[in-house]
């Protein structure tokens, strides 16, 4: 059987005039809160916060004491953020929000009943006290993204990688988990850009982040660490693993067509890997995989090399 689905469109600027009641009537529901008591709590609650993760999670609870709900889920791809909360039902109703022409995601309530006209129309109404939240939020987490990547590569900076490697540092601790680091620099990038000027070895920076990306699963967890250096944090991953990730990612690299016009370049990158030693502080374990990069360029570059 198809699951009914029904999309519908929440515009800011009406959603506003629900707001200040110059929309349909208030349906007072029967249930332990009334419509328009829920709309102003929901107000000043999800006012409280710029985690969307914290809003939503909020927003579901709360109108759930007017609208029974088994599922709500919430994707904005722009951010690249998606929502899950409570488990799937056969009867859905969506909503995409938008203000001023911006769009601020799509909301996807879900249940094994079907949705009553009444009910959507009180959801329709909630959604409202939904998108100033949502949308302060959602500005709120591109600009601390903004500022914790790097603009070329779209990977993360210096400070977004000291930040996770202390917090990671922190977890391999706690939980008594393996952690290692592969520091990779591109070969003799100086000849590159020499050869082919500064904007094609910007265009092969970008190649090679892309490459290291596609061959990971948690693309958080690489950062440009200087000009041409990246640098991967492996969690959970002890000293084996993480030479052959470091061995792949070096084939990968070398295995990607870059070119300057219709000049094919060739390419290939040097890998240090270290892995946590106990009590081992972020500036030792970082060191010790910059050495371990330096001896791999020393023998010969296109390859890997382990600290000791
Ligand atoms: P090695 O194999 O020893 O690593 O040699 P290399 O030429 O890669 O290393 P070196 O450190 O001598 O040169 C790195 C070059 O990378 C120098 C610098 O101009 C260039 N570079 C650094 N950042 C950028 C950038 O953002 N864009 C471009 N196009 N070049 C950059
Ligand atoms: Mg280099
Ligand atoms: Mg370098």
């Amino acid at each position: 059987m198809k699951t009914p689905t029904q999309t519908n469109a929440i515009d800011f600027d009406s959603a506003k005039l629900q707001r200040l009641g110059f929309g349909q009537p208030s349906l007072i529901a029967r249930r332990p809160i009334s419509l328009a008591q829920l709309r102003q709590q929901l107000n000043l609650q999800l006012q409280t916060s710029l985690e969307p993760e914290r809003i939503l999670g909020l927003f579901f609870r709360e109108v759930q004491r007017l609208v029974p709900l088994d599922a709500l889920q919430y994707s904005h791809e722009t951010s690249d953020l998606r929502l899950e909360y409570g488990q799937r039902g056969h009867h859905s109703v969506s909503y995409s929000l938008s203000h001023q022409g911006e769009h601020l995601g799509e909301l996807v309530f879900r249940r094994n009943q079907r949705f009553s006209e009444e009910e959507q129309g009180n959801l329709e109404s909630l959604l409202a006290s939904l998108l100033y939240p949502m949308r302060n939020a959602l500005l709120y987490r591109a600009a601390t993204r903004s500022a914790l990547r790097d603009p070329l590569t779209e990977t993360g900076n210096r400070i977004a990688m000291d930040q996770t490697l202390g917090r990671e540092i922190e977890m391999a601790k706690r939980h008594l988990h393996p952690l290692s680091l592969l520091m990779l620099d591109i070969d003799h990038f100086k000849r590159i850009n020499d050869s082919h000027g500064h904007a094609t070895g910007d265009k092969v920076l970008k190649a090679v982040a892309a490459s290291i990306k596609s061959q990971l699963r948690n693309v958080d967890m690489v950062f440009r660490f200087g000009g041409e250096e990246f640098l991967i944090l492996l969690s959970n991953t002890g000293r084996d693993a993480a030479a052959m990730v470091g061995e792949r990612l070096r084939q990968a690299a070398q295995a990607q067509d870059y070119w300057a016009d219709t000049t094919r370049i060739e390419l290939t990158v040097s890998l240090g890997c270290s892995t946590l030693l106990t009590g081992e502080s972020a500036e030792s374990l970082l060191r010790r995989a910059d050495n371990a990069l330096y001896v791999a360029k020393r023998e010969g570059r296109n390859r890997l090399a382990m600290a000791g």
